[in-house]
């Protein structure tokens, strides 16, 4: 592939990766620049639920991410101490009812090879450092490549797949809306020796964890605590994550008799926001356009929705299907509807503030019935609409069979 392109990625990992892949397989020249190299690693869990375990599937790269070896996660737990809700996976519609944790130095590198043999050119180790403007409208990117090689790449569109931070979004000034700030501190480790039953998730008293299993016969536990503990705790990881863990006695004695295998990861920046994700020249994708707290586990599965969607928006504009601004507000309304409910109710969640009595009494007397409780786990697994769990009828229904 030569440019000049019809779209630049910038960032190949969740989001650019599969926006790239997709671009190319319908026949578009794309150029993938990352400053980072494949495979690595980035800070962040796994989980992959089942939307999007089904959008990998759709791609034809769900065997090799199985056959590199994460255990399928078929049961989500959730327990609240008092109570806890339990259950096998409501599926997809197209009949996914499986979680995968691949770790990301698995996933994104199968997710950049899948992007190259579709076409992408994928340049790693090749920073963005500015864009090309002209009009009004941008037209191309300024960088430095490996070995220092300064570049300017022209394409139809730039795509900021950048992550949170992305610089694309800072340079285009993309506004953003709904914003929050960062509610929790989160961090994780890798340890062996840990079995778990599927994905397990506690929530505790200013405290949220969860455990999975990944790779290697790894398993994961990761956890949150408000913000503003951060700075109090972040000299004193290791203690206390295990003294929180302490507050679920029975996961806590599976970790303490296994092994950690690497050291605490964390951060204590996740704030919440949507920005608009195009204008003249531009679009974004992934956590570039959508972040949120990661406590529900959503960035990548989100990711994979917005790289698709994105990648038939610009098909149908670059056919002549529809008109840019038409089509790629379209786009913009479609996330959002998809995203917003879950989005709300992350942030509940990641305020680590008890849920208000009424969800409270929701939530136990779901408990108490095995297909209700399918109902809350296939909410955190993408498969049960929030609206439809929480629609005052099914709210009624739950509460009324649980006195009974
Ligand atoms: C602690 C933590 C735990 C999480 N756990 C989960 C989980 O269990 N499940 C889940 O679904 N999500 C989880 N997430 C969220 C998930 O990590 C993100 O949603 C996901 O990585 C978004 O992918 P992305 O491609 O949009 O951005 P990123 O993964 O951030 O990738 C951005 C890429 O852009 C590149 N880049 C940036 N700037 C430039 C530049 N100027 N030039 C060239 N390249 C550039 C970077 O090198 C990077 O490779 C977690 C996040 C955190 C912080």
């Amino acid at each position: 592939v030569s440019g000049p392109f019809d779209a630049i990625v910038v960032g190949a990992r969740c989001g650019g990766a599969p926006t790239a892949m997709l671009l190319a397989r319908k026949g578009y020249r794309v150029l993938v620049l990352d400053r980072a190299g494949f495979p690595s690693d980035t800070l962040s869990t796994h989980l992959v639920h089942p939307t999007g375990v089904a959008a990998l599937r759709r791609w034809g790269v769900l065997d090799e991410v199985v056959a590199r070896g994460a255990p399928p996660i078929e049961r989500y737990s959730v327990d609240f101490g008092p109570f806890h809700l339990a259950g096998p996976l409501r599926p997809t519609d197209d009949g996914v009812d499986t979680a995968y944790a691949p770790s990301r130095v698995v996933l994104d590198d199968i997710l950049v090879r899948a992007a190259a043999g579709a076409g992408a050119e994928i340049r790693e180790h090749a920073d963005v450092e500015s864009l090309v403007v002209e009009d009004g409208t941008v037209v191309g990117v300024r960088g430095t490549g490996a070995r220092g090689k300064a570049f300017t790449e022209r394409a139809g569109v730039v795509i900021g797949a950048d992550g949170r931070h992305s610089h694309v979004a800072r340079w285009v000034g993309a506004e953003s809306y709904a914003d929050r700030p960062t509610l929790t501190a989160t961090y994780y480790s890798y340890w062996s020796g840990v079995p778990v039953e599927g994905f397990e998730a506690y929530v505790r008293d200013r405290r949220s964890f969860a455990a999975f299993p990944t790779n290697d016969d790894r398993t994961v536990v990761v956890m949150g605590w408000p913000r503003s503990e951060f700075a109090d705790n972040r000299h004193d990881v290791e203690s206390t994550f295990m003294r929180a863990l302490d507050q679920a006695p029975e996961l806590a004695e599976r970790v303490r008799a296994g092994r950690r295998e690497e050291r605490f990861l964390g951060t204590g920046d996740a704030p919440g926001f949507y920005r608009t994700p195009y204008g003249p020249g531009w679009a974004l994708v992934g956590d570039a356009a959508h972040h949120k707290d990661p406590c529900t586990a959503k960035g990548i599965s989100d990711a994979f929705r917005d790289a698709a969607s994105l990648a038939d928006a610009l098909d149908d504009v670059w056919a002549g299907r529809a008109p840019f601004e038409d089509r790629m507000a379209a786009h913009q309304r479609e996330r959002d509807a998809a995203t917003m409910p879950m989005y709300e109710f992350t942030c509940q969640l990641a305020s680590l503030e008890p849920p208000p009595p009424e969800l409270a009494e929701f939530l136990f007397a779901a408990s108490r019935s095995p297909e209700a409780s399918a109902d809350f786990v296939g909410l955190l697994a993408g498969t049960v609409a929030v609206t439809d769990f929480l629609a005052p009828e099914n709210v009624a229904r739950v509460l009324e069979s649980a006195n009974v």
